[in-house]
């Protein structure tokens, strides 16, 4: 069956083609000549995917960029992987590792800061790379990739270490990994004691949604129970495929999945978009999990939302929609202090025997203790 792809321009692809993840991130989108055969773009998006790329590659699925409005530059999927020169202004605040990943590296590629818990890096690639990352300083970069003997340096650490109760398979992107060396990760991790959970952190569900197959979920339901958080930040991003395939995930796999988005200027930082994205999530089987402050990650500040602004948007969505819909929102400290909630403040006044809050309509109410 002919599939004529989205956009006119675009040359033809077949059907199994399409929906063949190795195909996709084969005919990955690199540069700006093979990107003007899908989009418009202007001779300033042109100049900053030249400049900035040197800094942070530009690449992007066939599929996700076929998500985004070929005319409009201000679409919330284009403004997450099209270059702005914006990316070239360094401020103060900005760093190269904001939250101190390398420093708390027992093992090569093992991040451990909290008592519990272990980040693990287990591929550099991704399908798209989206310009707000945190791990820009590494991911598109193949060089220095864990290896084989990594791998068993990292599993040694987490036998040793009894403290650690969960490892989180992180990246780049970890499903990158073919189904075989995911079966085998998994393996030993699930051989091991002391751990109580395996997470998995990808965006694949985003940006490659055609990675979660039949075998994929066969795996993972022979592991049982995995957590699985994804990444999507804008409702555009849940098509009629990602529907399907999560269905899949969840029922085939038998996944408990979860969603972190991270609040971005222009993409999301509205009560609308918010509540679109979190109804949309939990529709098709997916909880938000967490609404993170945009790291300081270097050439980031265009994305960043003052604190305030996510703290009041968070207090409006907040018993306007159901408890199950909405995420924590939260900053991890630079520096590598780790994450922090930013509740809203109800409470607004503490009296002897009293307490005063607002709600979320504004009214006061009184309770004692
Ligand atoms: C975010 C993070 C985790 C996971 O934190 P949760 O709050 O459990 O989701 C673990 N390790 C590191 C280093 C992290 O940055
Ligand atoms: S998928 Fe994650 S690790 Fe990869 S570029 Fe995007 S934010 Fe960074």
């Amino acid at each position: 069956m002919e599939l004529v792809s989205s956009h006119p321009k675009q040359k033809k692809v077949s059907e199994s083609e399409w929906l063949d993840w190795k195909w996709q991130i084969q005919n990955r989108i690199k540069d700006g000549s093979e990107l003007e055969k899908t989009i418009r773009i202007s001779s300033e998006e042109k100049e900053a995917l030249l400049t900035c790329s040197e800094v942070f590659n530009f690449s992007a699925t066939p599929y996700y960029l076929g998500l985004a409005d070929p005319e409009d530059p201000n679409c919330p999927i284009r403004l997450q992987v099209l270059p702005r020169k914006e990316e070239l202004h360094t401020r103060a605040w900005d760093r190269r590792d904001p939250l101190a990943e390398e420093s708390y590296m027992p093992v090569k590629g093992v991040t451990h800061r909290y008592p519990d818990r272990a980040l693990w890096y287990l591929s550099h690639v991704c399908a798209v790379y989206c310009r707000f990352c945190t791990r820009k300083r590494k991911v598109s970069q193949s060089a220095d990739t864990p290896g084989a003997e990594d791998w068993k340096d990292a599993i040694h650490y987490f036998r040793e270490h009894t403290e650690i109760k969960e490892v989180i398979l992180s990246g780049g992107d970890p499903l990158n990994l073919s189904d075989s060396k995911l079966d085998y990760l998994l393996s030993e991790l699930k051989s091991i004691p002391h751990i109580n959970q395996v997470r998995i952190h990808t965006r694949y569900p985003v940006t490659l949604p055609m990675r979660i197959t039949r075998e994929l979920c066969q795996v993972l339901k022979k592991h049982f129970p995995i957590y699985l958080v994804t990444h999507f930040n804008h409702s555009k991003e849940l098509t009629e495929l990602v529907k399907e395939r999560i269905g899949m995930l969840v029922k085939e796999g038998a996944v408990t999945v979860l969603n972190q988005a991270v609040l971005l200027k222009g993409i999301n930082n509205s009560v609308g978009a918010l509540t679109d994205l979190f109804y949309g999530l939990t529709k098709i089987g997916i909880k938000p999990y967490y609404l993170h402050q945009c790291d300081e990650v270097f050439g980031s500040s265009h994305f960043r939302v003052p604190i305030e602004e996510g703290v009041e948007l968070m207090k409006q969505i907040r018993g306007s929609i159901s408890g199950l819909c909405v995420p924590l929102y939260v900053v991890d400290l630079t520096g590598g202090g780790g994450k922090v909630p930013l509740p809203a403040n109800y409470l607004e006044e503490t009296k002897t025997s009293s307490y005063v809050f607002r709600n979320y309509k504004g009214d006061l109410y009184e309770i004692g203790f």
